[in-house]
């Protein structure tokens, strides 16, 4: 799609989102300026240097092989994603003194794992509970708009008229509920759950989990930057958006203004900012519009992200380990192949559901870490932290409470020159690095779209 006009856009936000959108708006020949408030590009999937010249990420992340729009990014930039990931085949669930279990995930890169993890795990598993797991293959035959009259249920509802086995809703549906949007089972919507599940039932060739070659910064943002910079992007750095200015006699906004008091004007506007920013931010006589008002009201749910050094290797698996049965629910130890330390293991946890643990100090929250992991892990219990970092994510990613995902706002808006891109608008992945991705390329699309209609 060609536009007819050059109009200028500018895009508050340099997460996953905002630079997607770039990317498209760039390579249809748009002259666009990202601003991003902090020093580094990425947003919640961003790596950082600390004060000992460390990387640090925001929290751990998994990328699924069905990330489909992010690895044609990836592709795009001259970064392929053999070059930034490494694959791994299978998946581990431990729980606090209780038994452990190992199953593939995917029938032609790992098939004897896969089948003899499905037959065998009988101590964490038993056989009717695996076969109680049937209903989950049926969201690969459900088309969306049948998975979102999911979004009515919590997974525990949906779960107790599906199956009911409780074995499976506390050591298999629980963890990965608390694992994918860091929420438990009892607020997250069984609409969610099963759309995660249909994105991958429907590639099960794709059915892999991915961890990072490094950190995502020079792994990604930086040649993702440098790609739009070639193409004529401005991108400015440590610039942060204040205020939404609207003109009322236009029905257009006017203008961003920035920290520090200067307009920043453009054709277009596009927010790539998270939901929970965006929302005091809605132009005051924009507020109780329903479109807005419905953004104000998304519920946001917080996470935990710890890392912690060990004095010993306490883990050979370079993948990722579910832990049923604690609220530290999925770690991976990262020594190896995404941040090199050769003293021991470098292990990356994300607690959730954190809404208990926000008010803890570090220390409290690295001791009950250090305690759940280890009672799953004696080695980990054996073993001396001796570094850590705690970073509270107060808001993370949009709780999937019943209805809020069928609420989320498509990228056009009721005001001709805003758009909105970010994980939280309408897109299949729910909150990830890929719906993060595909809300960028749907708000380009959808921008391309007016330039065209003459906007
Ligand atoms: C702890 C944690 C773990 C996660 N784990 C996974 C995982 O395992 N797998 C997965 O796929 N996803 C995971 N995610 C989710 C994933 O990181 C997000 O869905 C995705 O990065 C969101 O991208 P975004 O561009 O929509 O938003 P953001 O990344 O939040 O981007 C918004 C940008 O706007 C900037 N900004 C904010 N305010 C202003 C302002 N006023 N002016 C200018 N700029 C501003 C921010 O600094 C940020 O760069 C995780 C997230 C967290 C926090």
């Amino acid at each position: 799609m060609v536009p007819r006009q050059n109009p200028r856009v500018v895009i508050a936000g340099g997460g996953l989102a905002g630079l997607a959108c770039a990317k498209k708006l760039a390579e249809a020949g748009l002259p666009v300026t990202v601003l991003e408030s902090l020093p580094y590009l990425g947003g919640r999937a961003s790596t950082f240097l600390d004060q000992d010249g460390e990387w640090v990420e925001q929290g751990l992340h998994l990328f699924l092989g069905a990330y489909a729009q992010f690895r044609a990014l990836l592709r795009d930039i001259g970064r392929p994603p053999r070059e930034v990931l490494y694959w791994t085949d299978d998946l581990k669930f431990e729980s606090p003194s209780g038994p452990s279990a190992l199953f593939g995930t995917n029938p032609v890169y790992a098939p004897l794992r896969t089948v003899l993890g499905g037959l065998g795990n009988n101590k964490y598993l038993g056989p009717l509970a695996k076969l109680s797991l049937l209903p989950l293959l049926a969201p690969a035959v459900l088309p969306e708009k049948l998975l979102r009259r999911f979004d009515r249920l919590t997974v525990v509802d949906w779960w107790r008229r599906a199956s009911g086995s409780k074995q499976v809703l506390e050591r298999v549906l629980r963890p990965f509920c608390r694992a994918i949007q860091f929420t438990d089972a009892e607020q997250f919507s069984a609409y969610n759950l099963l759309g995660w599940a249909h994105q991958t039932l429907i590639r099960p060739l794709r059915a892999r989990l991915g961890g990072y070659r490094g950190a995502r910064d020079p792994q990604i943002f930086a040649p993702l930057a440098a790609y739009l910079k070639q193409r004529g992007v401005e991108i400015r750095m440590q610039v942060e958006v204040d205020e939404i200015e609207y003109d009322a006699n236009t029905g257009r906004i006017a203008g961003f203004r920035l920290v520090g008091g200067e307009l920043l004007t453009a054709d277009i506007y596009v927010v790539a900012l998270p939901a929970w920013v965006f929302a005091p931010k809605i132009p005051q006589p924009l507020r109780n519009e329903p479109f807005f008002a419905n953004i104000r009201d998304l519920p946001t749910a917080p996470a935990i992200s710890v890392q912690l050094w060990f004095d010993r290797v306490v883990t050979r698996r370079d993948g990722y380990i579910l832990v049923a049965g604690s609220n530290c629910a999925v770690y991976q130890d990262q020594s190896r192949r995404t941040y090199p330390y050769a003293q021991g293991s470098r292990i990356s946890v994300i607690v959730s559901p954190a809404d208990p643990l926000m008010d803890w100090d570090e220390a409290a929250i690295v001791a009950h870490v250090h305690a759940d992991l280890g009672a799953a892990n004696p080695q980990i219990a054996a073993a001396k932290v001796v570094k850590q970092v705690v970073l509270k994510h107060e808001r993370h990613l949009i709780r999937p409470l019943p209805g809020a995902m069928t609420r989320r706002p498509m990228q056009t808006t009721p005001v001709e020159n805003l758009f909105l891109a970010g994980d939280w608008t309408q897109q299949v992945f729910f909150g990830s690095q890929e719906g993060a991705v595909r809300g960028g390329n749907a708000c380009a699309r959808a921008v391309l779209r007016a330039v065209n209609r003459g906007l």
